[in-house]
């Protein structure tokens, strides 16, 4: 029912449904007959207040996290203020990083400026193309953390390292994707834009009981425990992008839940991976056991039909294949709301190639 719009593949900032889109779209004209636009009703009125706790409490309802003492803010700033923001409220002398690439290292280079940073593992040696495994996890760490889907060289971590260290994890790009147990995480961010909703918010969802552990001082807009306490109203929030991560939500829950796009979300990667594997001009970038179900990544084995193929796609009506610049190759991303048949789009001309070529 999208016959204008393009295959989108692209990485982000972020895909959504049509139907959320659209109600996003007329909510800024008018919420809900109140006579005002979503962007001008005041964020203290009781129907912006209703939409932020329907939010949050959906969130915690989608990852089972109900009645196990989580927090859920929706902040600015994006993930990149939490790599700041999670060492500034938790580090106090080492914290633990699993290095998976780009990500993971952007979060190690802030949390160096408040403490020592002990890499427990990295993928860097093979080109961040596998999720470490087998490491140990030294004692007395303050936190753990690692990046659950590499966004741009395609890994995603199918088990979680289990130790003493609270768990942080950014899951910016897989957030809602597939079920986990959620409750062996202490603090999760993401940035809304792939999964949930428009960049411009960042969700947290924290243990309160790991906070207030550090000895520095925080300023407010930093600090979780000011969030929390003013139930993630502290300043003026990102009405929009709250408003159309509820839509989402919502859609979510009325597909049935994480379970019900995971059951999707694994056709259209098997889908993919299947014609990646079986088709000779093409190669995976990631290890088959770590690759990601969000974002698939792949070179052509004949470099020079790459013209052809950037046509043929194109042609098709496919947006966003080209890989990250600091990979080249190509990225499939399949984010929740990318119909299955998008990506039947896409292995058809990836065997139309084989057929020609
Ligand atoms: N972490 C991951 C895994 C990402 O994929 C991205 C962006 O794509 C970021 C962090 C950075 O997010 P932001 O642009 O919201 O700061």
């Amino acid at each position: 029912n999208r016959p204008m719009k393009k295959h989108n593949f692209s990485a982000g900032p972020c895909i959504l449904p049509e139907s959320v889109m659209k109600k996003a779209a007329e909510a800024v004209v008018e919420l809900d007959g109140s006579g005002l636009s979503l962007i001008e009703i005041s964020h203290r009125s009781p129907a912006f207040v209703d939409i932020m706790e329907r939010a949050r409490s959906l969130v915690l309802e989608l990852m089972q996290l109900e009645g196990k003492g989580y927090e859920v803010l929706f902040l600015q700033g994006g993930a990149s203020l939490e790599f700041l923001m999670v060492a500034y409220n938790l580090l106090e002398k080492r914290a633990g990083y699993i290095n998976t690439g780009t990500w993971s290292d952007k979060a190690i280079k802030e949390a160096r400026i408040f403490g020592e940073v002990v890499e427990v593992a990295s993928s860097g040696e093979s080109g961040f193309n596998h999720i470490p495994k087998g490491f140990d996890i030294p004692a007395g760490l303050d936190y753990l953390h690692l990046t659950s889907n590499n966004t741009i060289f395609g890994t995603q971590f199918k088990d979680f390292p289990k130790g003493d260290a609270p768990l942080i994890a950014d899951m910016s790009s897989d957030i809602f994707s597939r079920v986990i147990d959620y409750s062996q995480f202490d603090l999760i961010y993401a940035g809304a834009q792939k999964n949930m909703g428009p960049a411009g918010t960042t969700l947290v969802v924290v243990k309160p009981e790991v906070l207030g552990r550090v000895s520095r001082k925080i300023p407010s807009m930093l600090d979780y425990q000011v969030h929390i306490a003013k139930d993630s109203m502290f300043n003026t929030p990102p009405v929009f992008a709250v408003y159309t991560s509820l839509l989402t939500l919502e859609w979510l829950r009325d597909l049935g839940g994480v379970a019900a796009i995971e059951e999707q979300n694994e056709k259209k990667a098997k889908l993919l991976y299947s014609e990646v594997d079986l088709n000779p001009l093409f190669e995976g970038y990631a290890a088959k056991e770590d690759r990601s179900l969000m974002n698939a990544t792949f070179n052509l084995t004949r470099p020079e039909l790459k013209e052809t193929f950037d046509a043929m796609w194109k042609e098709a009506g496919i947006n966003g294949l080209n890989g990250h610049r600091s990979v080249g190759g190509y990225r499939a991303s399949m984010y929740n709301a990318l119909p299955l048949e998008s990506v039947g789009v896409l292995v058809d001309v990836m065997s139309d190639l084989e057929r020609k070529a």
